[in-house]
């Protein structure tokens, strides 16, 4: 006999939870549980399930209105008719009607004497529902619609100088294929085993308030007999694979940058088509290079003569050695635009550029010829250099 299913207690919410609070638990569950987050784990797979089944119910308010009056849902019984006798049913029928199956007529012989109007009127609508019940409405065991597998999300760290030039790289995805034994029908030939949902017998019983209820069993339909599941996959018809995946890395890739694969996310289910992978890369710093957008950005020291007479420097670029004019007079800190010796934009097919900071560095005092010429030069510069500042204090 399979236990009344609590769905309140499946998604751990009170019994009186609004809707988005039952949204916000199945939520957090679902994420939880999901297959794909826990690959091969057949518990957190029923699980999960359990949670779908739980939510599916108590999301619909009309489902749940008929689950919170008989704990438990069928299709086709209609919310509310039988509801306005719910009270009545209770206390009347209760304590003595502890038999097995159901004793249909029995019942709607007193549902009739009862005579509070509410329990009259219920008699025929439960003849409906239960007419239903018994002529054996069928649920289908697995889902037969195509059903597009799921996207997958991996972050790839590359190199500084992988991300200027491109790359190829080989990733190791665990991702879920069409199992290769029963071809994702997830059953094996054609035998068929015992149904354990209800030992064989096609009948399963179900409780609402003290009353017992025989319906057809659910998993296998009244027949008693469940196909063979595929002893690879267990009847999903997809499998857990990790599987090497060649990602072709384009030059001028950006940190944060995310680059789809098509169809090499998870497999569909029922011929459904493949979900698709993203890769969200990663890019690992240079100790010199820094990148801004398209533009490479580097630091360089210049000397006190180089700033003051001006110069010809040779600074690095991504492509190698380039020539750089500091003019005549530099200050600390200026910057200087090298024209598209930056970053080869994929998209734009132009190139950034590279801005040269320099920096001047103290002469070496301890030469004293140095000593010489600098103290020579303080007495040529007669100038403040802080004259403006102190007109501003
Ligand atoms: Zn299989
Ligand atoms: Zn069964």
């Amino acid at each position: 006999m399979p236990a009344t299913k609590d769905y309140y207690e499946t998604l751990g919410v009170d019994r009186k939870a609004k809707e988005d609070e039952i949204r916000k638990a199945y939520r957090r569950l679902a994420r939880k549980y999901h297959p794909d987050l826990n690959p091969g784990d057949k518990a957190a797979e029923e699980r999960f399930k359990t949670v779908q089944e739980a939510y599916d119910i108590l999301s619909d308010s009309k489902k749940r209105q008929v689950y919170d009056q008989y704990g438990f849902y069928a299709e086709n019984i209609p919310p509310g008719g039988p509801g306005a006798a719910g009270g009545a049913e209770e206390h009347t029928y209760g304590p003595d009607m502890g038999f097995g199956g159901f004793d249909f007529s029995e019942y709607v012989n007193r549902g009739q004497r009862g005579g509070t109007g509410a329990g009259a009127g219920a008699g025929g609508s439960f003849r409906d529902i239960f007419s239903q019940f018994f002529g054996g409405r069928n649920h289908a065991e697995t889902p037969t619609e195509p059903e597009r597998g799921s996207d997958l999300e991996y972050s790839l760290s590359i190199g500084f100088w992988d991300s200027i030039r491109g790359t190829q790289a080989r990733l190791a995805i665990s991702r879920q294929e069409i199992c290769d034994v029963c071809g994702g029908s997830g059953s094996s030939g054609s035998g068929s085993t015992t149904c354990p949902e209800c030992n064989g017998t096609g009948n399963v019983t179900q409780m609402a308030g003290a009353m017992k209820f025989q319906l057809t069993c659910p998993r296998c339909e009244g027949r008693g007999r469940l196909r063979n599941v595929c002893p690879k996959c267990h009847g999903d018809g997809r499998i857990g694979h990790s599987d090497p995946v060649e990602v072709r890395i384009p030059a001028g890739v950006q940190a944060g940058d995310r680059l789809r694969v098509p169809a090499k996310g998870n497999a569909g289910l029922m011929g459904g088509p493949p979900g698709d992978l993203y890769i969200t890369v990663r890019v690992e710093e240079h100790p010199f290079f820094r990148r801004n957008g398209d533009n490479i950005e580097i630091q360089v020291p210049i000397t006190v003569s180089e700033a003051g007479l001006g110069a010809r420097i040779e600074v690095p670029t991504i492509d190698g050695r380039a020539l750089l004019k500091v003019p005549q007079g530099t200050e600390n800190g200026q910057k200087f635009r090298l024209r598209e010796r930056g970053i080869q934009n994929p998209r734009k097919n132009s190139r950034g550029d590279e801005i040269v900071q320099v920096t001047i560095k103290a002469p070496d005092v301890h030469n004293e010829r140095t000593r010489e010429l600098l103290r020579e030069l303080g007495q040529i510069e007669q100038e403040d250099p802080r004259q403006d500042i102190w007109s501003m204090v």
